[in-house]
């Protein structure tokens, strides 16, 4: 603002100026035109009457005009000032006047530093120069105008700098007042309170960060929930078997002769419960692990050929499906490449093929189909065994949750098997998808992406 004010001024100014100047000069050449018949034989006087000329003329009051022979001396004075009356004006531009030329020069007031504008033109008379007519003009106005105006700016620049002042005042405390609240709402969170919420309000950036705070919050809030219910479900599961360790351990006790045959079928189903026990916890140390492994830690990550491994799940469980007669067909024809962590992927992909021979009946059938389809790999897992309703279909892969609680107890199941596939599949960038029947049978498809965009 200050440079374009400047700027402004400067150039009205200079417009101003530069059109008194060509009046000044207008002025002493209109006046030269007439001045020589006011002139004495002599050329030592002037007939005063020439007042009455600069009237016609309607000279400006401001200009003060000079008439002066051709010795330099001063004949006629505007502003009748006796003094200088009969004294030589030796100023650059009377000279030059005097000389034949107009002349023309600007200075400053040696008492207000106001401009002077100041014009000589030579009279003419009879053929030869007699003297010359010199005004000079303090342009006052122009100076006011300046002066005003800049008193003006100047004026207007505290105004807006006040207003401006206040209108940021006003912002930042509006913005730092919200901010401060986030901290203590932030504050209260890290103390335990997790379902804090945030007041968002517009739509600017703080708006969005108390957004992504309150997402972010409610997602704490749910990961707080399922970890305090993944615990009541952990310690509930390995109650029963320690409660039913501590039902056969009292038996025992409370029958003083007792019968070899009977503690051997007791310390029997003693030892089954210590295996189960052994097995809830293994899981759960190996679910622990993997949740403390981000997902995106790809560090593991190797090439890995689909077809082998599932080759190998499938030798690996042969003697299992043998055992209730199932039969187990492996349809990998093509090798199926992706990147990895072998460990994981091996027990997510075994967990389902173990099921899938776990919940199908004496005879069923089991078809394992390794297959490419355009960026994704699929290894489908099918069995003709008990299949789902829907509404299991929805809670399998949650933890703990097991349909049938006395068949899982039969087959040794956990109810952790399918979260450990899905969270496996997951970190691989891949997905589980199930179509089941009750009585009929189950798919599962575990979908990955291929190699070259895992
Ligand atoms: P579990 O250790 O009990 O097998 P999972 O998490 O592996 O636990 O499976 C959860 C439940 O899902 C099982 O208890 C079972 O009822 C059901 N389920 C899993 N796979 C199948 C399948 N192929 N057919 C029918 N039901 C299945």
């Amino acid at each position: 603002m200050v440079v374009f004010s400047y700027y402004i001024i400067n150039s009205i100014s200079g417009y101003l100026y530069r059109d008194e100047r060509v009046n000044v000069s207008t002025t002493a050449n209109m006046i030269s035109s007439f001045a020589g018949e006011y002139f004495g034989e002599d050329n030592q006087t002037v007939d005063q009457s020439i007042d009455g000329l600069l009237e016609t003329l309607k000279v400006d009051e401001q200009a003060r005009i000079l008439l002066i022979n051709k010795d330099s001396a001063v004949l006629f004075d505007s502003q009748h000032n006796p003094d200088i009356i009969g004294k030589a004006q030796v100023k650059q531009s009377v000279i030059t006047a005097l000389g034949g030329k107009e002349g023309y020069e600007e200075y400053k007031n040696s008492e207000d530093g106001t401009l002077v504008l100041d014009a000589s033109v030579p009279i003419n008379h009879g053929g030869a120069i007699i003297g010359a007519v010199n005004v000079t003009y303090t342009s006052n106005k122009i100076n006011t105008f300046v002066n005003e105006i800049t008193r003006d700016i100047a004026l207007l620049f505290v105004v807006i700098f006040f207003l401006v002042g206040l209108i940021i005042f006003l912002v930042v405390s509006l913005i730092t007042r919200r901010i401060v609240d986030f901290t203590k709402k932030i504050t209260d969170m890290s103390d335990g309170v997790l379902d804090e919420k945030l007041e968002v309000k517009g739509h600017d950036e703080i708006a969005q960060l108390g957004e992504a705070f309150n997402n972010m919050s409610e997602k704490l809030a749910l990961l707080e929930e399922k970890r305090l219910q993944f615990v009541s479900d952990a310690s509930h599961e390995l109650k029963t078997p320690l409660s039913s360790i501590k039902l056969i351990a009292d038996s025992i006790m409370q029958t003083p002769d007792i019968d070899m045959d009977y503690l051997h079928e007791f310390l029997n189903d003693m030892v089954g419960e210590v295996n189960r026990l052994n097995r809830i916890v293994n899981k759960l140390l190996y679910i622990t692990k993997m949740d403390s492994v981000s997902n995106a830690d790809v560090r593991n990550f190797e090439l890995l050929n689909l077809k082998t491994m599932v080759g190998d799940i499938v030798k690996n469980l042969r003697p299992l499906a043998e055992y209730s007669n199932i039969e187990m067909v492996l349809d990998a024809p093509e090798d199926v490449f992706t990147m990895a962590d072998k460990d994981r992927l091996w027990q997510g992909i075994y967990n389902i093929c173990d099921n899938a021979i776990k919940y199908t009946r004496e005879y069923g059938k089991v078809e394992i189909t390794l297959s490419a389809a355009g960026t994704e790999a699929v290894v489908s897992v099918r069995d003709n065994g008990v299949g789902l309703t829907a509404e299991d279909r929805e809670k399998i892969f949650d933890r703990f949750y097991r349909v049938d609680k006395a068949r899982a107890r039969a087959t040794g199941g956990t109810g952790l098997g399918l979260s450990i596939a899905l969270s496996a599949v997951q970190m691989h960038g891949g997905r589980i998808e199930v179509d089941s029947e009750l009585n009929m049978g189950s798919e599962f498809r575990i979908i990955l992406p291929l190699m070259d965009n895992a």
